[in-house]
């Protein structure tokens, strides 16, 4: 509106300029005064219109110029007014483009997510689906956008929470690809019924989950059979009237019962030990000899000359660790390997170093062996073979579990070999850097 007055002057200038131009000639002349006046006048108005068309046509070729040309200048209205619409343009595609740049960043964001997000409509169609949550989901980005999620996420579970979340209620599925565990969560947003579908892979918490479940119930399992047994007892001490013989054999048979919790709350106070402290420096050496003479000790103790039993203890050595810990984990090896190989049979254990400089000491026995299919469960707590063997002869079920996490601690590892009815070699590894050899005294 601004220029619409100033131009409509303008025109009606020229409009009288021409018919004043005309008149004036008309006098001159001694023409027509009328006709000829109006003629000036629409010369006037024409030739106004011409110049307007002339920069018309000028900025038509401007704003079809190539991206960054020379500006317009000398166009006057026209000219001012495409500077302004072009600026406006700039303007707003300089917006967009921070708009998109700042979209971009958020759904990187959202990407870098260690959690799966999937963004969808009120029909559950996938509006957006980020590649983690793809990944967990077993989704294509782009294959499945705009697909209504329960045609691709069909566990029942799911399917079910869908049509009825529960506020601040999570549902664990399991992953439709591979064998782990998924928590889904769902949000309302915007105002047309959207949804953001939270994916966590919760598998590991799941796994420890079940683990500590396991645990517990192993633990008192452990611990409530010979309560049984030790409230069993008193009983029959409070009711019945005993010789001195028969409250001496319920006496011996009770101490059995406590010695057995005894060893089991002291394998599992190791196994916390063990679990919660740093791992034993390096530069701690004990001579393997005097490691070697406790363990050969306690062996033959357990044995009473049942076995025939070797130790071969090699070159001089000092370990660098944990004294303690090395001892006992050894101990569990070479007792298990007495307690579990019948009177008259070998065992025998040699420490020698591998090519690689590693300490390995063998235990070996001439025992009943192990089917391959229990080996990798082995060392897993309170994982037996065969369970009356084991309490017969005082086992706990976490004297292999306790070894394992001593020789990981010290950097090295437990080998098992075995074949049923052959026996079995228990390996303790110990790395170079753990070893050196002994100074002479
Ligand atoms: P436990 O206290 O029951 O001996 P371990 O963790 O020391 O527990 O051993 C786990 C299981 O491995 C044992 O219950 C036993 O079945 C088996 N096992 C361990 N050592 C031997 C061995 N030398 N010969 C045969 N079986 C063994």
């Amino acid at each position: 509106m601004v220029w619409f007055a100033p131009r409509v002057l303008l025109t009606m200038l020229a409009a009288l300029f021409g018919g004043w131009l005309g008149e004036w000639l008309a006098t001159q002349w001694a023409l027509p005064t009328i006709p000829v006046t109006l003629m000036g006048a629409t010369l006037g108005v024409g030739l106004f219109v011409a110049r307007d068309a002339w920069r018309g046509s000028r900025l038509s070729a401007w704003l079809s110029r190539p991206e960054g040309g020379a500006p317009v200048s000398s166009l006057g209205l026209w000219g001012d007014l495409a500077v302004r619409a072009e600026r406006a343009l700039r303007a707003r595609e300089r917006d967009t483009a921070q708009e998109r740049e700042r979209l971009t960043q958020f759904l990187q964001a959202i990407e870098a997510s260690p959690n799966g997000v999937v963004l969808l409509d009120a029909g559950d169609h996938i509006t957006w689906c980020s590649r983690v949550a793809a990944d967990h989901l077993g989704l294509q980005v782009e294959r499945d956008l705009l697909q209504r999620i329960t045609n691709l996420v069909r566990a029942p579970a799911f399917v079910q929470y869908l049509a009825d979340p529960r506020p601040e209620q999570t549902v664990v599925i399991p992953a439709p690809q591979g064998n782990g565990q998924l928590s889904l969560m769902l949000r309302r947003y915007g105002t047309e019924g959207q949804r953001l579908l939270l994916v966590q892979d919760v598998t590991v918490r799941e796994r420890q989950e079940a683990m500590r479940r396991d645990f517990v119930a192993n633990v008192s399992h452990e611990i409530r059979t010979p309560l049984t047994v030790l409230s069993g007892f008193v009983e029959t001490m409070h009711t019945l009237p005993l010789t001195e013989v028969e409250r001496d054999r319920v006496l011996v048979l009770m101490s059995q019962q406590t010695q057995r919790m005894q060893t089991l709350v002291g394998d599992l106070l190791t196994l916390a030990r063990l679990e919660g402290s740093p791992r034993p420096a390096v530069d701690d050496w004990a001579p393997l000899a005097r490691v070697g003479q406790a363990v050969e000790a306690e062996a033959r103790g357990l044995s009473a000359g049942a076995h025939h039993l070797s130790f071969e203890w090699g070159e001089a050595l000092e370990v660098g660790g944990a004294e303690a810990e090395l001892a006992s984990a050894l101990a569990n090896l070479v007792n298990n390997a007495v307690r579990y190989t019948p009177a008259g049979g070998t065992v025998r254990i040699k420490a020698q170093r591998a090519h690689d400089g590693a300490l390995h000491i063998a235990v070996t026995d001439t025992g009943p062996g192990i089917a391959a299919e229990h080996l990798p469960r082995l060392t897993e707590r309170f994982y037996r073979v065969d369970s009356s063997r084991s309490r017969e002869t005082g086992g706990t079920g976490l004297g292999l579990s306790i070894v394992k996490h001593v020789a990981q601690r010290h950097g090295g590892e437990l080998r098992i070999d075995s074949l049923p009815g052959r026996g079995s070699t228990f390996t303790l590894v110990l790395p170079p850097t753990r070893l050196r050899a002994a100074t002479p005294r």
